[in-house]
């Protein structure tokens, strides 16, 4: 990993209106999926994004991927902007950024065998090689026996079809991939497995990942940074030791303090049991001030009027809370 960053996005929003509150659709109901959210991945690193269900961590990476458009804010790759300026250039960035998606029941064809779910990007990017050599080369390397090619998903196991969706993403040499919750869909049993091999991969390629999950123990193992994200912003990021270390915000402390620990050491630096004091709010309807004010257990007079703003605690750990400021 070197210090470059290869992916930045600053004060990105993403929006929807999914609604109107009167007939005449004056009133637009927007849902703010995303809202003012900044970070960097630096080259050759696993920056973790970790938050609950409905926290905007998905969306956000379908926006970088290209399938939203960004509400406001900018996304740049090796400094140069995804979504403005020449269009040609801009496909050509993305093709650089692959993802892997949370469930591969859902994400592959079941009408097409592993040897055309892997052609159909080499063919979609013209890559003009030996096409059945390449397909057994990227089975080869997600560790997927060359007699499955022929084969369809309903035929293949669990991890055996996240395999096949790995290799797809690396078909066209990405030099960025966003894995999304890779392992949540699968056994346990076969988790560990496919972990290992993206870890391999990301030796052997040099593959910048931005992991998106809702797992803080599979981050502690993973991650080289770790934000965490809660309606829509990100309110804590830092070094992963740090992070686990040295944890500010009440919502990452909440969080750690009910995360199964597996040593002595885990267990003497886990915060004291925090106690949530109520629901994560609809994204509909997002509480003002600090949105966490309705579960935090030590909120503030002006928390719920006060939208705090990020600020650095220490030297690239980065909080947002009224009670560090
Ligand atoms: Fe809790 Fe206030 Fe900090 Fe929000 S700003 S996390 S409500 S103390």
């Amino acid at each position: 990993m070197n210090d470059a960053s290869i992916l930045t996005v600053r004060d990105l929003k993403k929006y929807f209106v999914i609604g109107h509150q009167d007939v005449l659709r004056r009133k637009p109901v927007t849902v703010k999926a995303v809202d003012g959210i900044s970070f960097t991945v630096k080259e050759g690193e696993t920056f973790g994004l970790v938050g609950e269900s409905g926290s905007g961590k998905s969306t956000t990476a379908y926006t970088i991927v290209g399938m939203y458009r960004p509400t406001a804010g900018s996304i740049s790759f090796r400094g140069e902007d995804l979504f403005t300026g020449n269009n040609e250039r801009s496909r050509a960035l993305k093709k650089e950024i692959q993802i892997v998606f949370q469930d591969p029941g859902s994400s592959l064809n079941p009408r097409r065998s592993v040897k055309q779910i892997l052609e159909l990007p080499l063919k979609i990017h013209r890559r003009e090689e030996n096409r059945t050599e390449h397909i057994a080369r990227l089975m080869d390397i997600v560790e997927l026996p060359l007699d499955h090619m022929h084969k369809y998903p309903q035929a293949l196991g669990g991890g055996e079809k996240q395999a096949v969706a790995i290799a797809r993403a690396l078909a066209t040499d990405p030099s960025f991939v966003i894995l999304d919750e890779p392992t949540s869909a699968l056994d346990v049993s076969v988790q560990a497995k496919i972990i290992n091999i993206l870890i391999g991969l990301q030796d052997e390629f040099n593959l910048s990942y931005l992991f998106i999950t809702h797992d803080l123990s599979l981050m502690r193992n993973v991650a080289s940074r770790v934000a965490i994200m809660y309606l829509g912003k990100i309110c804590e990021v830092a070094e992963t030791a740090e992070f686990f270390d040295n944890p500010y915000h009440p919502y990452t402390k909440m969080l750690l303090s009910s995360i199964p620990v597996v040593s002595e050491e885990e267990e003497r630096i886990k915060p004291a049991k925090v106690k949530s004091t109520g629901e994560i709010p609809s994204p509909v309807n997002v509480p003002p001030g600090c949105s966490f004010h309705l579960r935090c257990p030590v909120r503030q007079a002006g928390c719920a009027e006060e939208d705090p703003v990020m600020i650095e605690v220490e030297e690239g750990h980065w909080v947002r809370c009224h009670l560090q400021c």
